[in-house]
């Protein structure tokens, strides 16, 4: 189970809606593996396949108690059917690295998905756990957290990150 590198902001990958998944062999297997491997090491709560430039419709999520724990559940397709209430909570993402920010998300979700043999499943998330869902079928369609808070917080974040990236590329060129 190699780890991959994360995709991070602001690469234009993250913007592109990804594609539902057709076939369900080893190489789907593997691809939910890999992202499996990246997400305990990074580690994250949930990972999104686009993360690690796959634009295929695949979500992992964490679902370990402790980190000695390595337990994972994957979601092919994944469609959130129905939400209710709302919670705010900080968020953030292994792609928008060292930034977290409150964000509005709704409270409980069903959600239907497939498994890695094309069956179909029924969730229901609360708290937390729906709260990563809400935000990795955000990634599948192209969208970030960043997109669901305020422009002036975005632009404030996007011009960190625009130092940050430029005083990388000064220390890897000194
Ligand atoms: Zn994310």
């Amino acid at each position: 189970m190699p780890k991959k590198e994360i995709v991070t902001y602001p690469n234009p990958l993250l913007k592109k809606k990804s594609k539902q998944v057709t076939a369900f062999d080893n190489k789907l297997k593997q691809l939910v593996s890999d992202m499996a491997e990246t997400m305990f090491a990074a580690p994250g709560s949930g990972l999104a396949a686009v993360q690690i430039g796959v634009l295929l419709r695949v979500v992992v999520m964490n679902m370990s108690k402790d980190e000695n724990e390595n337990k994972y559940l994957e979601l092919i397709n994944p469609v959130i059917s129905e939400e209710e209430g709302t919670q705010v909570d900080e968020e953030g993402c292994l792609s928008v690295p060292e930034y977290f920010t409150k964000v509005k998300r709704a409270k409980k979700v069903k959600v239907h998905a497939l498994d890695l043999n094309g069956n179909e499943l029924k969730y229901e998330f609360e708290d937390w756990s729906a709260r990563v869902i809400q935000h990795e079928v955000d990634h599948l369609n192209g969208k970030l957290f960043l997109d669901r808070i305020s422009s002036l917080k975005r632009n404030l974040y996007k011009k960190r990150r625009k130092k940050e990236l430029r005083e990388q590329k000064e220390q890897k060129a000194g």
